[in-house]
């Protein structure tokens, strides 16, 4: 056998491989890669929405918060937030902490890299599988995200939030827009829910209200439906209380752990 034909027959075992470990050793419930023993703070947004809704292998929950000048949150927001993650997480502990100021990243808009390299730098607390204390972070950035200019925010990785305060500011200005922390305590409720595996996301659906093609809920009156995390939203169709998850969601979550 020559050297050529050795590689072709070795290729499907390079490629077993490979695909096994990004993705095949991910513990769902206890969010620990099987190889490493260690907890898994950069898997995607989801991936860890067992680990989030039951309380077996964290019973509390800290949820660090990192702004860029000019956009921290506001208190009221943070208070929805933490209802809200009290309403449906069984943890006996949720803790929001304390927002921190970080130094702007330069304003105009940020892509998905540039919000990576900015957790990699600002974010304190990560996940110890030893300790009962999962951790989640939030940044709130000073300008857009680049791949869509009317986007609020993204979960990026399993634990992992951003916001896009210039983006934020816009959809709260103006005659009639409704006040900043509702678009904020909307979007972070929003974004938290895509952590927790919404819809169809890392919590499997119960029945069919997945959106085609996202992660989003197609009820209309729901806090998961796709336009909720955009400009859209807050200039055409919010009625001045952020919207609930609707019940389809909420069994989705009961199933998979939560409340
Ligand atoms: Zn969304
Ligand atoms: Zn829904």
């Amino acid at each position: 056998m020559d050297i050529a034909k050795r590689y072709y027959f070795l290729a499907p075992l390079f490629a077993f491989v490979l695909s096994f470990t990004l993705h095949g050793c991910l513990d769902s419930s206890t969010g620990v890669d099987n190889n490493t023993n260690q907890f898994v703070s950069r898997a995607a947004p989801g991936a860890s929405a067992k680990v989030f809704l039951e309380d077996s292998s964290f019973a509390s929950l800290s949820v660090e918060i990192d702004y860029m000048p000019g956009h921290q949150p506001s208190q009221d927001a943070l208070d929805s937030l933490k209802t809200f993650l009290q309403k449906r997480l069984h943890k006996s502990d949720i803790t929001i902490n304390t927002p921190t100021e970080v130094q702007s990243g330069g304003g105009g808009t940020y892509s998905a890299n540039e919000i990576r390299s900015f957790e990699e730098k600002y974010r304190n607390n990560y996940t110890d599988s030893r300790n009962n204390t999962l951790h989640a972070y939030f940044l709130i950035t000073d300008g857009k995200y680049q791949e869509q200019n009317n986007v609020l925010g993204i979960a990026y990785y399993n634990t992992s939030m951003a916001f896009f305060g210039s983006t934020i500011e816009e959809a709260s200005s103006g005659l009639g827009a409704p006040p900043r922390e509702k678009v904020e305590g909307t979007v972070f409720q929003h974004e938290f829910g895509h952590i927790l595996g919404l819809v169809g996301n890392g919590t499997p659906t119960q029945s069919d209200h997945k959106t085609a093609g996202s992660a989003h809920c197609t009820a209309d009156e729901c806090l998961m439906k796709s336009t909720v995390e955009t400009t859209d939203f807050f200039a055409n169709l919010f009625d001045g209380s952020i919207p609930d998850l609707d019940p389809q969601c909420v069994t989705d979550l009961q199933a998979n752990g939560g409340k």
